[in-house]
């Protein structure tokens, strides 16, 4: 059966960390703050696919008060989502995703990132979507506080089996 899933992710623009977006480091003065690679497009995309899946989110995977994955690159994370529906029978069938973001230009780094992620996710680049947008100055995103991205995921899943009735 076709199930869909919904992520949304946002971290922090702080000083001193590099910007990764999709798995690809982007020259940037600010970067996204968090105990991993803080890369909040892989993050909003493996919510995505294990809420697909009615799995809980990847802090349940990658508890952020474990010392052992500080700095984890999210590429791995996706990695792990995908291997957790694949445990289950499920099969990815495609994810589309925006990035919320004013600065700096994404476009030319979209080619890359879709090729970087369709790796992480065992699909080809032409079953990822992706594209950015700013927040027109508006709030913290406006702001540049933060970058923040939502995301969908479409799988195909086994019948559940239906609980036998007492
Ligand atoms: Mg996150």
């Amino acid at each position: 059966m076709i199930r869909t899933g919904i992520g949304y992710d946002v971290h922090r623009l702080v000083e001193g960390r590099k910007l990764v977006l999709g798995g690809v480091e982007i020259p940037h003065s600010l970067g996204l703050d968090g105990h991993s690679d803080a890369d909040v497009l892989c993050h909003a995309i493996a919510d995505a696919v294990l809420g697909a899946a009615g799995l809980p989110d990847i802090g349940h995977y990658f508890p952020p008060g474990d010392e052992s994955i500080r700095g984890i690159n999210s590429l791995e994370i996706l990695r792990r989502a995908v291997a957790e529906i694949t445990a289950l029978g499920g099969t990815l069938n495609n994810v589309d995703a925006t990035l919320i973001a004013e600065r700096p230009k994404i476009l030319p780094h979209v080619p890359l990132m879709k090729e970087r992620l369709a790796a992480a996710l065992s699909l080809a680049p032409s079953q990822i979507g992706l594209k950015a947008t700013t927040n027109e100055t508006l709030g913290f995103l406006g702001r540049q506080e933060g970058m923040a991205a939502l995301a969908t995921a479409c799988i195909e899943m086994p019948h559940p089996t239906t609980p036998p009735s007492s």
